[in-house]
């Protein structure tokens, strides 16, 4: 996914269950995307934000 923040960046959200610490991205077929934990880049931009429902919850 793109970071939200517009730095242009590509973020890497491990989602694989096998990587620590991994992210759960809750998705149905009409519910928009959740993500949690927050997602905290430790490199570039430093972006910090939450993903609920498919909107940017900067922290
Ligand atoms: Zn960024």
């Amino acid at each position: 996914m793109r970071c939200p923040c517009g730095c242009g960046d590509d973020l890497e959200v491990m989602l694989l269950s096998e990587v620590k610490p991994n992210w759960s991205l809750k998705t149905k077929d009409e519910d928009p995307p959740t993500l949690r934990p927050s997602v905290w880049r430790k490199t570039g931009c430093m972006a910090h934000f939450w993903l609920r429902n498919g909107h940017i919850h900067w922290c």
